[in-house]
C-alpha cells in the first residue's frame, strides 16, 4: 500500500489553466516530457456533461483504493474544462516507463472510435492543446518532446491515446498556440 499523494480536483478553462500553470514552482520534482492518454473507459458517449467533480472523485478513489497506486494521472481533460487531478508538481502514475520523467495527461474519450476532430471530440481536441501549450511554456519544454502512451514499450495499451489523435497534427497545434500565447517564452519549431 502506498502513500497516496492527493488530488488538486480543481478545474479550469484553457485560459486559467495557462494562469495556473504559471503560478507552480518545480522544486522537489520537474518533468521532462509530456505524454497524452485517452480515458478509453469511460468513452465521451459515457460522460454526455464531461466529467463532475463526483466523477473526479471516484476516480480518486479508484487508483488509491482499489489500484493502490500513490497518484494518477495529471491532468483529466473533456470537452467543458481542464481538471487538475494530481498535482502537477509531483510524478503521478500512468505510464511505466516514465512516470518519474512525465507528466500524464487524460483525454475523455476512446479514441480509437470516437471522432476527435468532429462534435465533443473536437472540444476535448482544443483544450488538450490548450493544457499542453501552457505546461510546455512554463516548463520549457519542447512540444515535441510529447509522446503518445502507446510510445511506451511497457505498455499494455497499445492504442492509447486512440488511432484518431494524430500526434504530428496535434504538435502543430500546440506550437500555434505557444506562438499566439507565449510569444517570447518558448521557440517554436516547426515539427518535421
Ligand atoms: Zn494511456
Amino acid at each position: 500500500m502506498s502513500f497516496w499523494k492527493g488530488i488538486i480536483g480543481a478545474s479550469f478553462t484553457p485560459a486559467g489553466f495557462d494562469q495556473y500553470c504559471h503560478l507552480l514552482h518545480w522544486l522537489a520534482w520537474r518533468p521532462s516530457f509530456i505524454v497524452l492518454h485517452n480515458t478509453s473507459v469511460p468513452t465521451l458517449a459515457a460522460r454526455p456533461k464531461g466529467l463532475t467533480k463526483d466523477h473526479i472523485l471516484g476516480l480518486e478513489r479508484y487508483y488509491r483504493d482499489e489500484q493502490h497506486w500513490s497518484a494518477g494521472p495529471h491532468l483529466f481533460v473533456d470537452d467543458r474544462q481542464i481538471w487538475v487531478f494530481t498535482p502537477l508538481t509531483v510524478s503521478g502514475v500512468h505510464s511505466p516507463s516514465w512516470n518519474k520523467l512525465a507528466l500524464g495527461i487524460e483525454m475523455l474519450g476512446e479514441y480509437q472510435t470516437e471522432p476527435f476532430n468532429s462534435g465533443r471530440g473536437a472540444q476535448v481536441h482544443a483544450n488538450a492543446v490548450a493544457a499542453v501549450a501552457p505546461l510546455s511554456a512554463a516548463l520549457g519544454l519542447e512540444p515535441a518532446t510529447m509522446r503518445m502512451h502507446k510510445e511506451d514499450p511497457l505498455t499494455s495499451h497499445k492504442s492509447c491515446p486512440g488511432k484518431h489523435v494524430g500526434k504530428a497534427a496535434f504538435l502543430k497545434e500546440v506550437q500555434a498556440l505557444l506562438a499566439v500565447r507565449h510569444g517570447g517564452e518558448h521557440l517554436a519549431v516547426p515539427v518535421a
